[in-house]
């Protein structure tokens, strides 16, 4: 891990879960467009349940609308500054590219950081055995 231990960047950039920052979030890879949007409902590393309520990953579609703003901004002043012109439709077709490209880790970055929004590192979780 990059960051102090139980920094919740070390459950967001890998998205693990924020309890024990070990366990996998997702049921598949980032990429697998069938599944993308699929993720555990409990965690098999320390076995917490972290769906709250029912629709609780509604709420992150606030983060994904977030991340996609910064997104937009960042790009937009990128074109500007590598062009020095200002292009509507290429600022605009290369904002759909980039958004249809990262839609999926988008999907998944937001779920995670709404999770840790609720959820923080604990150093003694339970070990959840089967
Ligand atoms: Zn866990």
């Amino acid at each position: 891990m990059i960051f102090p231990k139980g920094n919740k960047l070390n459950s967001i950039i890998p998205i693990r879960y924020p309890q024990c920052h070990k366990g996998k979030f997702l049921k598949t890879f980032v990429y697998d467009l069938s599944r993308f949007t699929a993720v555990r409902n409990q965690c098999d590393c320390c076995g917490l349940k972290y769906r709250l309520e029912p629709s609780f990953y509604f709420g992150s579609l606030y983060v994904a609308y977030g991340i996609g703003v910064v997104l937009m901004i960042l790009i937009t002043l990128n074109s500007y500054l590598i062009s020095h012109t200002f292009s509507f439709l290429t600022t605009f077709l290369l904002i759909c590219f980039v958004m249809t490209l990262l839609g999926p880790y988008i999907n998944a970055l937001s779920k995670i950081i709404w999770v840790n929004i609720f959820f923080s590192y604990k150093e003694n979780h339970s070990i959840k055995k089967n």
